[in-house]
């Protein structure tokens, strides 16, 4: 798998060719907030390389797991959240629609379970 998929939206945001608002961003990952919030804090957080979905993750790629959860929970510090969800689609069955792996955080409202 190459590094950078150029049709890919979320690679464009990595290379900054279109415009995101970044909360974080460290050597592996870069964490933005959705355009379409769900929440009063919703977030993204994307590996810099291009990975489909969680389904193509691979065992070395257990740091940047870490990395990526690592990050949202700063995220969610900064912004004073201790309740919050983090969830991936995984699929376009399970709502996934920009297929570079993302974590959502989402905090600031009750939420439900299961969801829709
Ligand atoms: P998913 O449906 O799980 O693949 O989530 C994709 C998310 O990307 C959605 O919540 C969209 O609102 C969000 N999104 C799409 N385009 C952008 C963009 N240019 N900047 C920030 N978030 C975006």
């Amino acid at each position: 798998m190459t590094d950078r998929d150029p049709d890919c939206l979320f690679c464009r945001i990595v290379a900054g060719e279109i415009p995101s608002d970044r909360v974080h961003e460290d050597e592996e990952v870069i964490v933005f907030r959705d355009i379409n919030p769900a929440a009063p804090t919703h977030v993204l957080a994307i590996p810099r390389r291009h990975i489909p979905s969680a389904d193509d993750l691979t065992d070395g790629d257990a740091g940047l797991l870490a990395a990526l959860f690592l990050a949202l929970r700063r995220v969610a510090s900064d912004a004073g959240l201790h309740d919050y969800r983090i969830v991936t689609n995984v699929g376009a069955g399970a709502g996934q629609s920009v297929f570079h792996l993302h974590l959502h955080m989402l905090g600031g409202r009750p939420f439900s379970w299961p969801p829709g």
